[in-house]
């Protein structure tokens, strides 16, 4: 499959999409991605910047060099809005906070659940076949990352413990013990207004991604700050591992949220190119999930009888694409038809969930 351009490399360029709107590209290792999309919108006080990067001395540099080139540095950020708790969109935050005294604006929900949660994977496991070579080694640490919680998982399996190497290298990193995530001096909710570059911004609240992911819109230059709710090319991931008891459900209903606002021009992802049609997209988005879910019936019939999480997903996702991850989609897709009456679960003496559909 060709390269998705939500895996392009980041170019130090910066490019103006709109009176005072900003992309810019930086630098990230996560799979499937290439850069993470960083906005800067300016005014007269200095500037806002969307979703800083990754945390770390790197990600940090790369920001300050984009933002040298519209006259700015990293004490002229007055404000950090974080779309939702990924780390490639909070990880600047803190160190804005620090060096620049900067408000960190995000979701009131934001940052809850276990520590785990923040290492959740970005883009579908699907996507990942998309992906370029040295993704591979970065889709097993994530994997490993995703397994950091003890005990089990929600549908009853163990959980892999990651080696003692992994364990120590991200707990030097601080990650696992959660210390890069920042604290919100500004909590956000749906409806809410925010004063960027002279103009109104509409917050609108959409779980699902994340329970507390958001997006921007600016009716007036029709602009529109997706974050990882709704991307060009890919299908962001949704965990079954979730604060919300049916996180694709959440996800439906903000999808139909945002494809109803009126005024909506440019879509600014978190990652890949800027595009228009956003209902359009929405619509593409919810018809792989509604394949996806036909095509658990479909398995659930072929067995016969009641089938474990992880049997589904050896029939949904290719065999390099096993594992905890492809396991969490699978999970979200089947408790999403138990909960609209179209599966049964089973429980057995093992813990083990099973479930029939179909
Ligand atoms: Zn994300
Ligand atoms: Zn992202």
């Amino acid at each position: 499959m060709a390269r998705r351009q939500e895996q392009e490399t980041a170019r130090e360029e910066v490019t103006e999409l709109a009176p005072d709107v900003l992309r810019m590209e930086l630098p990230i290792r996560l799979p499937g991605l290439g850069h993470v999309n960083c906005y800067a919108i300016t005014d007269r006080d200095g500037v806002a910047v969307v979703d800083p990067g990754l945390p770390g001395p790197s990600a940090f540099r790369a920001l300050q060099v984009r933002l040298k080139q519209i006259g700015m540095a990293p004490r002229h950020v007055h404000t950090v809005i974080v779309t939702h708790s990924h780390p490639d969109h909070f990880g600047g935050a803190t160190q804005l906070a620090k060096e620049a005294g900067a408000k960190i604006v995000a979701h009131r929900a934001f940052g809850f659940g276990p520590p785990a949660m923040h290492q959740a994977p970005e883009v579908s496991v699907d996507d990942l076949d998309a992906q370029r070579e040295d993704d591979e080694e970065r889709r097993r640490t994530m994997e490993q990352l995703a397994s950091t919680a003890k005990g089990k998982t929600p549908w009853g399996s163990e959980r892999q413990q990651p080696s003692w190497r992994t364990r120590l290298k991200w707990r030097a990193l601080g990650w696992v013990s959660g210390r890069i995530v920042p604290h919100i001096s500004d909590p956000v909710e749906h409806g809410d207004v925010m004063n960027l570059a002279g103009r109104e911004w509409f917050v609108v609240h959409t779980p699902g991604h994340t329970t507390d992911h958001f997006c921007l819109h600016d009716p007036e230059t029709g602009i529109f700050l997706a974050g990882d709710h709704v991307l060009p090319t890919i299908t962001p991931h949704i965990a079954g591992m979730a604060s919300s008891h049916d996180p694709l459900a959440s996800y439906f209903y903000s999808l139909d949220r945002v494809a109803e606002i009126a005024n909506v021009g440019q879509v600014l992802p978190a990652h890949g190119h800027p595009f228009e049609g956003l209902a359009g997209r929405t619509v593409e988005i919810k018809e792989h999930h509604v394949e996806r879910l036909a095509m658990v019936k479909q398995i659930s019939r072929n067995y016969g009888r009641p089938a474990t999480v992880n049997e589904f997903s050896q029939h949904l996702f290719k065999p390099r694409s096993q594992g905890p991850m492809a396991d969490s989609e699978t999970f979200a897709h089947l408790e999403h038809l138990r909960l609209a009456g179209e599966a049964d679960l089973h429980v057995g003496q093992d813990g083990l969930h099973r479930y029939v559909s179909g």
